[in-house]
């Protein structure tokens, strides 16, 4: 009895690839013909299937989402002393690609509920030296990139998604990643779409494209092997990571599906847990998509959610507290005040979701959560 309890107890992660398609005849096929570097069919395969689903002409695969983000500003031309405004809630990568560059993070509060980047903060923060603005569709939820891009367009900054939790999400119907002047998107373990580790930069330009793939191969010449004019980088991605992610674009849809009847299923249990649970609104048109199953404490600060977590993990269901803000971190840390950015963090908390999960392991969650918050 003990030891099935512990066992079912260890059940529930929190999040874990969806890997039951062509996964395993794609990459096998690499083993069987060599192809296990950075050449390989998989490779524009890959790329040529996620820019229909981010809605571009364009994607270029990278080794991982933190060097997307990087080469992509590069590309867009960031260097030593420029500023570049982002969301003070988000993954740290946004912040270090920026710092990669020699430029300055120039950290905007958010909006509640949905902890996007609050446009309003724009006009505020904007110098004679930023250069442009990273919108990040935070857990699956687009920002407003119609007020973001309307903002850099007017002031010729560029535009930066940041969408490396949102695959598929839509605003109006038209898929995040084709809003700004690129995107990027990341293939970790536990994202929607996932290589094992992955990236890619996403654009309508031709140019832009072309840029991030000299950059990402070395800087070399396209039209002269071994000739590197510039410094680039080498970020490719392999054709074994490239297989896994075509094999996961096939099957998109159906991995949607689960995720979203997951999330229906979680409203309906969390609807139950009533004022205890913050409620969040999203805005007319915004289709996102369920990446962790965030939820928000209705009182409390980080003392009482970090209780939280930690009853539910002694109960053997894995959480995590939602991101610390960039400005309370060492590297980033930012003395302005940051309301909501302070009040909603510490107040969140991400919960499984996943393809695996099953009603009866939400219902636990949601039964755990409960009690814990008791
Ligand atoms: C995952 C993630 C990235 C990129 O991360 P990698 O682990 O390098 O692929 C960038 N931004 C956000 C918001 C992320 O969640």
């Amino acid at each position: 009895m003990g030891i099935e309890t512990t066992a079912l107890l260890q059940d529930i992660a929190l999040a874990q690839p969806d890997l039951g398609g062509n996964e395993l005849k794609y990459v096998t096929e690499c083993m069987e013909t060599g192809w296990i570097s950075s050449i390989g069919r998989f490779i524009p395969e890959f790329e040529a299937s996620f820019a229909q689903l981010a809605g571009t002409t364009h994607a270029v695969a990278t080794n991982n989402g933190t060097t997307a983000l990087h080469v992509a500003l590069v590309a867009l031309g960031v260097g030593p002393g420029d500023e570049v405004i982002i969301p003070t809630v988000t993954y740290v990568a946004t912040a270090n690609a920026v710092r990669y560059c020699g430029a300055i993070p120039v950290l905007a509060d958010v909006l509640p509920g949905t902890l996007n980047i609050d446009p309003e903060e724009l006009q505020r923060l904007v110098t004679p030296r930023t250069k442009g603005v990273i919108s990040v569709h935070l857990y699956g939820v687009p920002a407003d990139v119609t007020s973001v891009g309307d903002f850099c367009r007017a002031r010729e900054l560029f535009h930066l998604e940041d969408a490396a939790e949102a695959h598929g999400a839509t605003v109006d119907g038209t898929p995040v990643g084709s809003f700004g002047d690129a995107a990027i998107f990341s293939f970790f373990g536990n994202k929607i779409v996932t290589t094992g580790e992955g990236g890619a930069v996403v654009t309508n330009s031709a140019a832009l494209a072309k840029r991030v793939r000299l950059l990402r191969g070395q800087g070399m010449d396209p039209d002269r092997r071994y000739w590197f004019p510039e410094i680039g980088y080498n970020y490719r991605m392999t054709n074994i990571q490239a297989a896994i992610g075509l094999a996961q674009l096939e099957r998109f849809d159906q991995i949607m599906s689960a995720r979203i009847d997951t999330a229906r299923h979680y409203e309906l249990r969390l609807a139950e847990l009533g004022a205890e649970i913050e409620r969040i609104e999203i805005p007319a048109g915004v289709n996102p998509v369920p990446w962790l199953q965030n939820v928000y404490l209705a009182d409390g600060g980080a003392v009482r959610r970090d209780a939280v977590v930690e009853r539910l993990s002694s109960r053997g269901v894995p959480s995590r507290p939602v991101f610390y803000p960039m400005h309370v971190l060492p590297a980033f840390v930012d003395s302005r005040p940051f309301p909501v950015a302070d009040d909603w963090t510490a107040r969140g908390i991400s919960l499984p979701l996943h393809t695996a999960l099953t009603v009866d392991a939400v219902d636990r969650v949601c039964d755990e959560l409960a009690a814990a918050m008791a």
